[in-house]
């Protein structure tokens, strides 16, 4: 099990994590920012718990991230 935290302030909409983790992530019509699917909002952050399947296209998508408002911690 791991987890990924989301800074839903820093993104930009660019796509890039619906590209690499469409599962988890998706734009949002009203803001145009990307949502994680499943995720609290944990002081200010988005948090959600993965499993192990989930773990390589999220750091992907972390590490496509232009702005890196996301982490995946194991
Ligand atoms: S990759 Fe980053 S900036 Fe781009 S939509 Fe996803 S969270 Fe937002």
């Amino acid at each position: 099990m791991a987890t990924i935290i989301y800074q839903k302030n820093k993104c930009i909409g660019c796509h890039a994590c619906v590209e690499w983790a469409p599962d988890r992530w998706r734009i949002s019509r009203k803001d145009g920012k990307s949502i994680l699917m499943g995720s609290q909002l944990k002081k200010k952050v988005y948090v959600a718990a993965i499993n192990d399947r989930e773990v390589l296209q999220n750091l992907r998508a972390a590490e496509k991230c232009p702005l890196k408002a996301i982490k995946v911690c194991a």
